[in-house]
């Protein structure tokens, strides 16, 4: 296991590419959610949850075995908070009932069950995020990562639309066309909620460095942009502006709005730091992105080598990092990041190439 100043040491790479430095390495992280955290530490996800440390520990366990330069907490797996705000809610509104946990994977709510109504929006209660679990147990965890591993950089909310889609369901697609002034509220509420969590983190581990959006609305196969931003751009936009801190954004749709996200969240004033996610898959493209946004950390986005991992070998999955390598780490803005979340059956041997493949390739001077 990596020592506490090791994780420093690998962390800081991170750090560099953020801020513009060339690290010693292209930093690398294998985003373990649930399923892989369960794996890798033998633990289900119900015993992970009974303590703070408990679920720290299998998290350092977990990406320290995957070759991860930073910790994440595996459950909520890397920044994807929905579905736990979303228990969170269930709790805080009477209907616990709807959470289904599992033992190996991401717990969820029925969607759409929640806020099934008008009523239920209208009546819709924030959670206390000091008291509502599992927020006390996961800021616990976030506290004994960061004593293990060091300074966490990283604060997830999960603006707008996931929670959206988790509390409204399809329903919402509706509404858009429909009732927009109720999803309006709704978004409020998030907002709001969120916010709370934001508070809440700020006083259990202090202030972070950057956040990581997870960021759904923002697809063509989904909502116009017009209303991608209506429903969730600016909300994005004002967390950003009340908590003084950049912005990386998530989205591992088919069709994203990268291009138009970050010119229209420049426009308002956000500092856009880095980007994460999993299409284009064409390579070229993220070239000519990184020509035109040349300060922006591109983070997964064009390494996504989920293809390869689920059904390629270990050197499939070798040649496509290095290609990625070759293509964008001279710009001191790459992360590997593989894959938005690596699945209870990947190939452990096909994971680990990912790793490899970092390790041949990525040290700087860059010998590729
Ligand atoms: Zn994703």
């Amino acid at each position: 296991m990596k020592t506490k100043e090791e994780w420093i040491r690998t962390n800081q790479r991170m750090v560099d590419v953020v801020v513009g430095n060339q690290p010693d390495r292209i930093p690398y992280y294998m985003n373990a959610t649930e399923a892989l955290g369960a794996r890798i530490s033998g633990l289900t996800i119900g015993e992970m949850l009974t303590s703070g440390k408990k679920l720290a520990k299998a998290s350092i366990e977990t990406c320290d075995f995957l070759g991860s330069d930073i910790v994440v907490p595996v459950a909520p797996g890397g920044g994807y908070m929905a579905p736990f705000e979303a228990i969170a809610f269930a709790k805080a509104n009477g209907k616990g009932h709807l959470v289904e946990y599992k033992d190996y994977d991401t717990p969820f709510i029925h969607e759409g069950k929640i806020c099934e109504t008008e009523e239920d929006i209208e009546k819709l209660e924030i959670p206390d995020h000091r008291k509502v679990e599992p927020w006390p147990t996961l800021l616990e965890a976030y506290k004994y990562i960061e004593e293990m591993s060091g300074p966490r950089t990283m604060f997830s909310p999960s603006l707008t639309w996931s929670n959206v889609q988790l509390l409204r369901g399809s329903r919402a697609y509706i509404d858009v066309v429909k009732n927009p002034d109720l999803l309006l509220k709704l978004c409020d509420k998030i907002y709001e909620s969120q916010m709370d969590f934001y508070k809440a983190f700020v006083d259990a581990v202090g202030k972070p460095f950057v956040l990581f959006n997870c960021q759904y609305a923002f697809n063509k196969h989904m909502l116009s942009f017009e209303d991608a931003w209506k429903f969730e751009g600016q909300y994005v936009a004002r967390f950003c502006k009340e908590t003084q801190l950049p912005l990386m954004v998530h989205n591992c749709g088919f069709e994203p709005y990268w291009d138009e996200m970050v010119d229209k969240m420049r426009e308002e004033g956000v500092f856009i730091v880095g980007v994460n996610g999993s299409h284009p898959l064409d390579l070229d493209y993220w070239v000519e992105f990184n020509k035109k946004y040349p300060d922006l950390l591109i983070a997964g986005a064009s390494v996504y080598v989920n293809n390869e991992i689920v059904s390629g070998t270990p050197e499939d999955v070798k040649n496509r990092v290095k290609e990625n390598i070759v293509k964008l780490g001279h710009t001191n803005k790459l992360m590997i990041l593989p894959t938005c979340s690596a699945m209870w059956g990947s190939s452990m041997i096909n994971l680990m190439a990912a790793k490899e493949a970092v390790e041949e390739y990525g040290y700087y001077p860059l010998k590729v």
